[in-house]
């Protein structure tokens, strides 16, 4: 019988306002070219043969309204690999520009994205649905518009996993096989190979970059960059009042802000994102496209996972706050054709700066267990991420450690005792050393004291600790194990971790499996330690 709460594919609501409002290329044929004085092309989905689904997101499903007996019609598989569209859509590639790696690379734009239509729910919130790796667009230079199911799973799981993390972030709603074999050269070394191809369907209020402002700025197409910016103000800042005098400067700070707490975020919970492009920063401090992202193992501050990037190290976990003021600052050169002033633009970025300061001290102090961030704290928190760095120190587990140690002097001091709290943080026991030991109670020791002013007990500590210290991440090995079972049609393991990542700050007794740190197989391993952006 059909639950006549949730709704039909036919039943779903579009309003394409971003077409609707946006200038259009004004050339329909599915051919790379430079778009100019357009925010998007139209463009069809690329039929596939012998689609299937493998995940869905169940709580993506709610959000729409959505019927879940849907996986089972064949009309949904078709739509979600882009073989049909319902009335209403209109699919659609978006025109931006980027600065990759430092350098201004022109036009990007999706090359493998198309954007399906918006969805208004039930509870008038608006969901952008855009498939990625359903062919190629006017956008897809030298490429071929296709995703792999490699890292289509990551993009699944992970955006799905920060979510439940409490990390802001676009959504998925469905992986899909294509039923096609995509070509890739994972490591670029000459070695190409058949892979399964796949399409995620994305979801987002909206997935509008930096570099679609950054496009129109670098074409001066003024016109068109001040539509796009009074667009995104009334569509996805409504709080905002779009005619109020200084507005685009108001929006310019709120857009600090999001990216700012977006970034305390992943620093957090140990995310390095690995190509934070400015084509890759969402105007909504989302986080967007999942590639060569990884997870911190060991705490290490220089780490980036992104092979591309090994060199320079540009998007490494602990440079990840300036390298988001650096994409601001790139957003405020595009938008000051609308200012004519760069004062107002720099005490924005300044105030970035403080802001960012200031919401990464107290997160670190929440880490801690403290309500919020203080000199003594600051301190505690400097000396103990030099402490996380001296051995190889696994983050996640760490935090989770520490909620658990008993803060009293005798405990402290028990060596036998931290060894059986923290060993499972230390990837190198011979580290635990007569130099490093002592350094640890001392810290301890000061946390001690540092907590006494709360009068918390150790449970209430550990309760709040726990709060904001996840157990279960998306460890690079387990996603790459996850893979691997899935390229040989086994999907249990992504099933079973998509389960786990839902409560990752509950224990789950009968999943500590996934809750270990890095095996030493892995540490080296392509694909657990090191990622390249072929995709
Ligand atoms: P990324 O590094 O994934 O952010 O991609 C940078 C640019 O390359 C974007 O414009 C993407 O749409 C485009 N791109 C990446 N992979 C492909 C692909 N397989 N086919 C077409 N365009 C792609
Ligand atoms: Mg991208």
């Amino acid at each position: 019988m059909k639950n006549t709460l949730t709704l039909s594919l036919q039943e779903l609501v579009f309003d394409n306002r971003f077409i609707d409002r946006l200038p259009a290329d004004p050339i329909l044929k599915n051919s790379c070219r430079q778009v100019k004085n357009a925010c998007f092309s139209f463009v069809e989905p690329t039929k596939v043969s012998n689609p299937s689904l493998v995940a869905v997101s169940t709580e993506m499903f709610e959000e729409l309204n959505l019927d879940k007996e849907l996986i089972h019609d064949d009309e949904f598989i078709q739509l979600f690999v882009g073989n049909t569209l319902l009335p209403g859509m209109n699919a659609y590639a978006m025109c931006y520009g980027g600065h990759q790696f430092g350098n201004w690379a022109g036009q990007l734009g999706d090359g493998r994205a198309i954007n399906l239509g918006d969805v208004i729910t039930r509870n008038n919130k608006r969901w952008s649905l855009q498939l990625k790796g359903a062919g190629p667009t006017p956008y897809s230079r030298t490429a071929d518009g296709l995703a792999v199911l490699r890292s289509s799973l990551r993009e699944f799981l992970c955006s799905e996993a920060m979510y439940h993390l409490g990390v802001p972030t676009t959504r998925a709603l469905t992986l899909s096989l294509t039923g096609e074999k995509v070509v890739r050269d994972m490591f670029y070394d000459g070695n190409p190979e058949y892979e399964l191809g796949a399409v995620v369907c994305r979801v987002a209020p909206s997935f509008i970059r930096f570099g679609n402002f950054q496009i129109l700025s670098a074409q001066n197409d003024i016109e068109n960059l001040t539509r796009l910016i009074d667009y995104t103000i009334e569509t996805d800042f409504p709080h905002l009042d779009s005619s109020e005098e200084g507005i685009y400067l108001k929006w310019f700070k709120e857009v600090c802000t999001t990216t700012a707490d977006m970034v305390v975020h992943w620093m957090r919970v140990g995310f390095v994102h690995g190509v934070m492009n400015t084509d890759n920063m969402s105007i909504l401090g989302l986080t967007i496209d999942y590639g060569p992202y990884g997870w911190l193992e060991n705490y290490d501050p220089d780490w980036t996972p992104n092979t591309t990037d090994a060199n320079g190290r540009r998007y490494r976990f602990e440079n990840q706050s300036q390298v988001a003021l650096w994409n601001l600052l790139q957003l405020a050169e595009a938008i000051y054709p609308l200012i004519n002033d760069t004062r107002p633009l720099e005490e924005i970025l300044k105030y970035y700066r403080d802001y960012y300061q200031q919401q990464w001290n107290n997160m670190m102090a929440a880490k801690l267990g403290f309500e919020q961030s203080s000199e003594l704290v600051e301190k505690l928190v400097e000396q103990l991420l030099k402490l996380l760095a001296e051995i190889e120190t696994d983050m996640t587990l760490f935090y989770r450690a520490l909620s658990e140690i008993e803060l009293d002097d005798n405990a402290i001091m028990d060596e036998g005792l931290l060894h059986t709290v923290f060993e499972k943080a230390w990837y190198l026991p011979e580290q635990v050393n007569e130099k490093y030991l002592p350094q640890l109670q001392s810290w301890l020791v000061k946390y001690k004291e540092c907590t006494e002013a709360l009068d918390l007990t150790d449970s209430e500590r550990k309760n709040r600790m726990n709060q904001f210290n996840p157990k279960y991440v998306l460890r690079n090995y387990l996603a790459q194990q996850a893979i691997d079972k899935a390229n040989e049609d086994d999907y249990s393991m992504l099933h079973e971790l998509l389960d786990v990542l839902r409560k990752p700050y509950d224990e789950q007794p009968d999943k500590e499996v996934f809750a270990a740190k890095r095996p030493e197989w892995a540490r080296h391993r392509a694909g657990c330690s090191m990622l390249s952006c072929s995709s």
